[in-house]
C-alpha cells in the first residue's frame, strides 16, 4: 500500500533521466533529455484498501533511457500496461529509427531521388506532424536537417565544418522535396542525399503512443519518459499530479523550476548536453536551418503541451526561433506553455504557465 506525500522538494526522489549516449535517430540520441524528473518515493502505507498500485520500470530503447510509471487497479494490470508501453516504443523504433537499416524511414532515405516508399500510418503521421511543425515554427523545425547535423557531427568530429561543406548540403534541406501521398501511402524524397531525421520530434511521439497503449491495457494513470521527452496521463492514486523539475541549463544537477502535470506532456531542448567548445564558443546539436549553425538565442526551451509530439517538436523549433518569436508563437497556441532560458540566462515563462511554474531557490 502506498501513501503519497504532498509536494515538497525534499520529499521527492530525483531521477536524472538518461543522456542516451548510443544513437537512435541519426544525430539525435536523446541528448537534451535533461529534464530532471522528480517522482514521488513510493513508500509508507495508507490505511484504506485496496489502493491502486504504482509500478515503475526502466529500459533502454530508441538509444535512450525509457522510464515508464504505471498506475493500475492491481499489480498485474500495472505490469501489463508498462509492458504494452515498452512494446509500442519498440514497434515505433522499428519504423522510425534511422539507425535500423530496415526501418521505414531508412528505406525512405535510401530511396531518395529514386522511388516513393510505402509507409505505415504512424510513419505518415509523424512526417505530416513534422511538416506542420515546420510551418508553425516558420522553418525553425526542419526534419530534413540530417545532412547538416551529420556535417557537424557534434559529438564525433568536434570540428567546425567549412561554409563550403555546409552550403553543399543546404539544397538537401528544402522541405518542398518531401512528398507525401495519402492515396498511395507513400513518402518520397526528391533529391539523392536528402534524409529525414525525426530526432527533434520522434521521442515525444513515441511517448504519446506508449501512453495510449498503456491506457488501452488498463492503466489508470502513468508517465512515459524517453529521456526528457515525457507524456503523462491521469494522476497519482492520492490525487496528486505528476511533479517534474526542469534542469538548470548551466548548473549541472540543479533544478531551475518545478511544475506539476496531468494529461500533459513536457519536453526540453537544450544546448548543454551534446556540444563541444572551440575558442570559447559552444557548438551544439540544434541547428538553425537558415544559418546552418547551432541556434544561438537560447540555452534551453521547455515546452508543455497536451501531447508529446507537439512538446518535442516545438522545443526544437522554438529553440531555433529564439525567445521573442518563440514566446509569441506559444501565446497563440491553445494548451501550450513554455519556459525559456535565453542566451543571457534570463528565464521567461509564458503566460499560460504563470502561477504554475515554481522557480527553484536562488533562480530568478
Ligand atoms: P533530444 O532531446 O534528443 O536532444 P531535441 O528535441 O532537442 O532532441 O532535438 C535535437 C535533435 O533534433 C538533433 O539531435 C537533430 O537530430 C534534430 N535537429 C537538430 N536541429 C533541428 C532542427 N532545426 N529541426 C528539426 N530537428 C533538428
Ligand atoms: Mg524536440
Amino acid at each position: 500500500m502506498k501513501s503519497f506525500p504532498t509536494f515538497a522538494p525534499n520529499n521527492v526522489l530525483t531521477v536524472r533521466l538518461g543522456t542516451g549516449v548510443s544513437g537512435w535517430l541519426r544525430g539525435c540520441v536523446g541528448a537534451t533529455g535533461w529534464l530532471v524528473v522528480l517522482l514521488w518515493l513510493v513508500s509508507g502505507c495508507a490505511s484504506v484498501a485496496p489502493a491502486p498500485v504504482v509500478v515503475k520500470r526502466v529500459q533502454m530503447q530508441m538509444g535512450t533511457l525509457v522510464t515508464i510509471t504505471s498506475v493500475a487497479p492491481d499489480r498485474q494490470i500495472a505490469q501489463d500496461a508498462a509492458s504494452a508501453g515498452f512494446q509500442e516504443i519498440h514497434r515505433l523504433e522499428n519504423l522510425l529509427s534511422t539507425w535500423i537499416g530496415t526501418s521505414e524511414l531508412s528505406q525512405v532515405n535510401s530511396a531518395a531521388g529514386k522511388v516513393p516508399v510505402t509507409v505505415n500510418p504512424d510513419t505518415m503521421h509523424i512526417l505530416k506532424a513534422s511538416i506542420e511543425m515546420a510551418r508553425l515554427t516558420e522553418g525553425g523545425f526542419n526534419i530534413l536537417v540530417g545532412p547538416a547535423v551529420e556535417a557537424w557531427s557534434v559529438l564525433d568530429r568536434q570540428q567546425v565544418p567549412s561554409d563550403a561543406v555546409l552550403e553543399a548540403v543546404r539544397p538537401l534541406m528544402d522541405l518542398r522535396g518531401l512528398h507525401l501521398d495519402d492515396a498511395q501511402n507513400t513518402a518520397y524524397l526528391a533529391k539523392v542525399g536528402m534524409r529525414v531525421d525525426v530526432g527533434g520530434i520522434g521521442k515525444g511521439y513515441a511517448a504519446d503512443m506508449a501512453a495510449a497503449a498503456m491506457q488501452k491495457a488498463g492503466a489508470m494513470a502513468g508517465v512515459v519518459a524517453l529521456s526528457g521527452d515525457i507524456k503523462t496521463f491521469g494522476r497519482f492514486p492520492g490525487g496528486n499530479k505528476f511533479p517534474f523539475g526542469i534542469r538548470h541549463p548551466r548548473r549541472e544537477d540543479a533544478v531551475l523550476a518545478f511544475i506539476d502535470l496531468q494529461d500533459e506532456a513536457i519536453s526540453t531542448a537544450g544546448d548543454y548536453e551534446r556540444y563541444f567548445e572551440r575558442d570559447g564558443v559552444r557548438y551544439h546539436h540544434i541547428l538553425d536551418p537558415v544559418t546552418l549553425q547551432p541556434a544561438r538565442d537560447c540555452q534551453s526551451v521547455t515546452v508543455i503541451a497536451r501531447d508529446g509530439a507537439t512538446a518535442d517538436g516545438l522545443d526544437t523549433g522554438i529553440f531555433v526561433m529564439g525567445r521573442e518569436r518563440g514566446l509569441a508563437l506559444v501565446e497563440q497556441l491553445p494548451g501550450v506553455g513554455a519556459v525559456i532560458v535565453d542566451r543571457d540566462g534570463k528565464v521567461w515563462v509564458s503566460s499560460q504557465l504563470q502561477g504554475r511554474v515554481r522557480m527553484s531557490d536562488g533562480v530568478e
